[in-house]
């Protein structure tokens, strides 16, 4: 088989899409797509191309029950336009492979991200790593007022510091976690699809979750197919502890003649969950 070309995908490479005030993200190229997945899998069983219906339910097969191996035949490249603060959070996912703007070569530039007043929030109260209620107009407009004081007297200082002859490595010290980096960045898709999971969920800080948004739309471009199968099982799906499961099986066995589901496998794996004992 022929490299892949996905239409959908072509249409948005080398397109910018504004992410924050001055971040984007960028799809430069992409291997292979869901014909791909669904080539590498056959492999296993030694069959040859079917209906895109057989496609999609191998797929959503492979999918469901982690079968992740053909997911990573397909690989992305982006490039990215992000805060420091997010970077440090996005470069966690270590299966990825990334080159990054170097701060002791270039001069970096005077681009900052300052967050929109309503995403000025106070401490949340329950959860210890996130925001909670809007913090109102004053506390937002001091907190803005703080952060453009502190990253132009920063600024300054870098540009000062640079005038001086000192290596750039060490000027740039003097600068705070909401200066702009780039990197390209290159991910298989099982562990994009996993990135985007734990980045979209809203326990992830707001502005990385902006990313994962715009990086799955261009994602479902490359392979629609898998994303689909991925919103219904991995991301729209729940996983319970074996108390909970143990506390509320019994009741949905009882009552699983009254569970309305359209599609008679889904209904059919319900079933079968549903009577695997413990
Ligand atoms: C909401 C949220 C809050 C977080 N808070 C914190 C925090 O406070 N402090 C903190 O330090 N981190 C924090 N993290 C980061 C988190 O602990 C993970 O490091 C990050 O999400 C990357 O996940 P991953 O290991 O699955 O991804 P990847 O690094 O992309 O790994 C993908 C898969 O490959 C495997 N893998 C990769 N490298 C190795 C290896 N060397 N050895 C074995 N297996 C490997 C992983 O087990 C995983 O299954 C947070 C993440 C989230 C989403």
């Amino acid at each position: 088989m022929a490299r892949t070309i996905v239409p959908e995908a072509e249409e948005v490479l080398d397109r910018t899409f504004p992410v924050l005030d001055k971040g984007f993200v960028r799809l430069v190229d992409y291997l292979g797509g869901d014909s791909r997945i669904v080539q590498a899998a056959r492999v296993s069983y030694g069959e040859g191309t079917k209906t895109i219906r057989e496609d999609k339910g191998l797929i959503d097969y492979l999918l469901r029950n982690e079968h992740t191996s053909p997911f990573e035949m397909v690989s992305l490249t982006f490039h990215c336009k992000m805060p420091l603060f997010v970077a440090r959070q996005w470069i966690r996912h270590r299966t990825a492979k990334v080159n990054e703007i170097s701060g002791r070569y270039s001069i970096l530039k005077e681009e900052f991200y300052e967050p929109q007043p309503e995403q000025v929030c106070l401490q949340n109260k329950r959860n210890k790593q996130g925001r909670g209620e809007p913090a109102g107009a004053d506390l937002a407009q001091a907190f803005l007022n703080e952060l453009r004081e502190v990253q132009q007297k920063s600024y300054e200082s870098y540009q000062k510091l640079i005038d001086s002859g000192l290596a750039r490595e060490l000027c740039r010290m003097v600068l705070p976690l909401n200066l702009y980096t780039e990197w390209y960045w290159t991910m298989d898709l099982h562990n994009l699809l996993r990135f985007i999971k734990l980045r979209l969920h809203p326990h992830a800080q707001w502005e990385i979750r902006e990313y994962a948004r715009v990086i799955l739309d261009l994602t479902r471009r490359v392979a629609p197919m898998s994303c689909e199968s991925f919103e219904e099982h991995w991301q729209g799906g729940v996983r319970l502890s074996r108390s909970e499961w143990k506390a509320i099986q019994p009741h949905l066995r009882a009552m699983f003649d009254q569970i309305e589901l359209s599609d008679e496998k889904a209904r059919e794996r319900l079933r079968e969950k549903l009577s695997e004992s413990l």
